[in-house]
């Protein structure tokens, strides 16, 4: 299935764990995996801490130092910054299901990273059977 989330900076971190909780409660998977892929060149998907908002303002400020925007880059289009971060992060991450529920830990949300926003983005969701 593929969830549309739209995005409303040039870098969001947006908070996706609500819609993937409500994807595999409608799954009605009771163990397994599911799968979360950005089908994106500059989105990514990482699990990372939900509960204080600050943390994601430092992941979005530690990439910008490593990867500025401007740095001389080949790619005419003008965002290769977002294709370097998405290749960092990754543009998947597997969770697993126990009892129809998603086996997070206390402080862990899943995030879609957009990089070269605000944008319309789409997030295919697989899920795994054990
Ligand atoms: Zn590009």
């Amino acid at each position: 299935m593929i969830l549309n989330i739209k995005t409303n900076s040039r870098t969001d971190m947006v908070d996706i764990t609500h819609k993937i909780a409500k994807a595999v409660d409608e799954s009605g998977i009771n163990r397994g995996l599911v799968h979360i892929y950005s089908m994106h060149t500059t989105a990514a998907i990482t699990i990372n801490e939900n509960a204080d908002p600050d943390v994601k303002k430092d992941i979005a400020n530690a990439l910008d130092k490593l990867i500025p925007w401007e740095d001389n880059y080949y790619h005419t289009e003008g965002n290769s910054a977002a294709h370097l971060k998405t290749s960092l992060i990754g543009t998947s991450e597997i969770i697993p299901i126990e009892n129809n529920k998603l086996i997070l830990g206390t402080w862990q949300g899943i995030f879609l990273c957009e990089f070269d926003g605000p944008r319309n983005r789409k997030v295919y969701i697989t899920f795994l059977q054990s």
